[in-house]
């Protein structure tokens, strides 16, 4: 079963008299263990997909099933539980808080979820370690490199072990060698522990070592250029 299914998706939004189409008739599978790499142009609608595969905004047409189960009708509680446990959101800036250690960060959202310490902990450190960071547990924000900065943030995204992990330019504010180390981690994050990683990125190097490369200008989706390649001949 796919992680997640979009059926035919479009999204309008009404900008004064003017019917802005950000996605037109988008469809396609993210399976469990692949990494998926969206380009476009700026416009092109990318962040539109984004927030419909992260349950932050509905299509105005088509539906999103996850699992199997159709979430395009679900309610806003719904999509909120969807967001906290399906999904992991890494973001360009990293969004950690400065206040608190590399630990206290990862350790955020179990304890939101009511995860006793001891248990939060434990969990909090062992995510540290497979990003390659125990040693920086009690270091703040502020006294990491970038590229640690992300995998903290990596290592948050991971706290409730969710299938489905959301990058939006995760290398946009790291130099080159950062940049590579996050992409290698989130291709190892695919492959072996076998979540599903979706990657946002300009990146035409990253994009080829992706296992589908989806872009998309003006809405449309124009190709899975991986998957055309290996498609048998007409
Ligand atoms: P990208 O992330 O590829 O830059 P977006 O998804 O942000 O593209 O935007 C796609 C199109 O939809 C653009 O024309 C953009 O201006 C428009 N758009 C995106 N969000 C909104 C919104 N909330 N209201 C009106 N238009 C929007
Ligand atoms: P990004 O940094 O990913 O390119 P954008 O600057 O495109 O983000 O968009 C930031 C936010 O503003 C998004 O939530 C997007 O949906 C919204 N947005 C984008 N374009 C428009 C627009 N023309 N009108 C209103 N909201 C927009």
């Amino acid at each position: 079963l796919p992680v997640l299914a979009l059926h035919h998706v479009s999204k309008h939004y009404q900008r004064g008299t003017e019917d802005v189409v950000a996605l037109l008739d988008v469809s396609f599978e993210l399976a469990p263990g692949t990494v998926t790499v969206i380009l476009g142009p700026s416009g092109g609608g990318k962040s539109t997909l984004l927030h419909i595969l992260g349950g932050m905004d509905r299509p105005s047409e088509g539906h999103v099933d996850v699992f199997g189960q159709d979430i395009s009708t679900w309610s806003s509680d719904q999509l909120a539980q969807y967001r906290r446990e399906t999904v992991g959101f890494v973001f360009q800036a990293f969004h950690l808080i400065a206040s608190m250690t590399a630990l206290e960060n990862v350790e955020l959202p179990l304890l939101l979820a009511g995860v006793p310490t001891t248990a939060r902990r434990a969990r909090a450190l062992e995510l540290l370690k497979r990003v390659g960071l125990e040693t920086r547990a009690n270091h703040y924000p502020g006294q990491l490199s970038g590229g640690q900065a992300q995998r903290v943030a990596i290592a948050r995204a991971l706290a409730a072990n969710p299938p489905l992990i959301l990058a939006d330019e995760p290398t946009g504010n790291l130099d080159s060698a950062s940049g590579e180390d996050i992409i290698r981690l989130l291709i190892a994050l695919a492959h072996e522990d076998g979540h599903s990683v979706v990657i946002v990125t300009h990146n035409e190097e990253f994009a080829a070592r992706a296992d589908r490369v989806l872009r998309i200008r003006d809405g449309v989706l124009h190709g899975d250029l991986k998957q055309e390649e290996t498609a048998p001949m007409a």
